[in-house]
């Protein structure tokens, strides 16, 4: 199964590296995950291809227009993947998390919509029948990159995308549990006087394990108290 993500942007310049590096570029060459970028400008109005206008009412900025961004996402939709899942980047949305990078990862076509300048018009939320979605409690120019982090961590949840030796099941949030990993180490056994940890050169598997796991509940208790001990469905995701 592939998954489809369109990101409808004013900025589509701001994507091309994230899209076209590592992981992302894999993913895409693996044929698990098609992104297109729709740039907005085209569907813009009159002849200098407007995007955005001033609120209705007074208040600072400019806000992109409906009739503008419904377009664009009904043109994205009519040519490239048929009926998607909507979602507008916004402060004010839910949170984007572990568990719901998760569920995105399970979709097959998504269609991320890249506020700019003060917002959106909300009727285009509205005739989108969009969901809001926030990467956190704070404000950026605008949902590029809250559009780039959701396509990173829902890529690399595609099957396939991550090689056996790079599973996602011992990452933070996504181990059982949903705690944090641990600390990890790699060569030179002894660097500027710090030693790695004896155990971890045992060769004893089950040790090895027992100690990954005992520092990895240990940091999720001094970190994250608010996550330890705790269900993903009980941390209000
Ligand atoms: N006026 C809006 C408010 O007070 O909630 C903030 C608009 S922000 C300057 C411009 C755009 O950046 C938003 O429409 C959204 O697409 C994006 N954006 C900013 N912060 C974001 C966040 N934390 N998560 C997701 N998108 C965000």
């Amino acid at each position: 199964m592939s998954l489809m993500i369109q990101v409808v942007t004013l900025f589509p310049e701001m994507c091309e590296g994230a899209l076209t590096t590592s992981m992302l570029l894999r993913a895409r060459r693996r044929g698990l995950l098609a992104v297109r970028v729709i740039p907005l400008r085209p569907f813009g109005v009159g002849p200098h291809r407007q995007t955005d206008d001033y609120p209705y009412g007074g208040g600072p900025g400019m806000l992109l227009r409906a009739d503008v961004v419904v377009p664009a996402v009904e043109w994205a939709m009519a040519h490239y993947g048929g009926p998607a899942r909507v979602i507008v980047t916004s402060p004010q949305g839910r949170r984007f998390t572990q568990t719901v990078a998760e569920e995105l990862s399970r979709e097959q076509h998504l269609i991320l919509v890249a506020g700019h300048y003060e917002g959106i018009d909300e009727r285009a939320k509205m005739l989108l029948n969009a969901e809001e979605m926030s990467i956190g409690d704070y404000v950026l120019t605008g949902g590029e990159l809250p559009a780039l982090v959701m396509i990173d961590a829902v890529a690399r949840l595609i099957p396939g995308v991550l090689g056996a030796k790079e599973g996602a099941v011992q990452d933070s949030f996504s181990r059982p549990g949903g705690g944090l990993e641990g600390p990890q180490f790699t060569r030179p056994r002894v660097y500027r006087g710090l030693e790695v940890p004896p155990v971890l050169l045992s060769g004893n598997h089950q040790v090895v394990a027992a100690f990954h796991e005992k520092l990895a509940e240990d940091w999720t208790r001094e970190r994250r108290p608010d996550i330890a001990g705790k269900a993903t469905d009980e941390r209000g995701n």
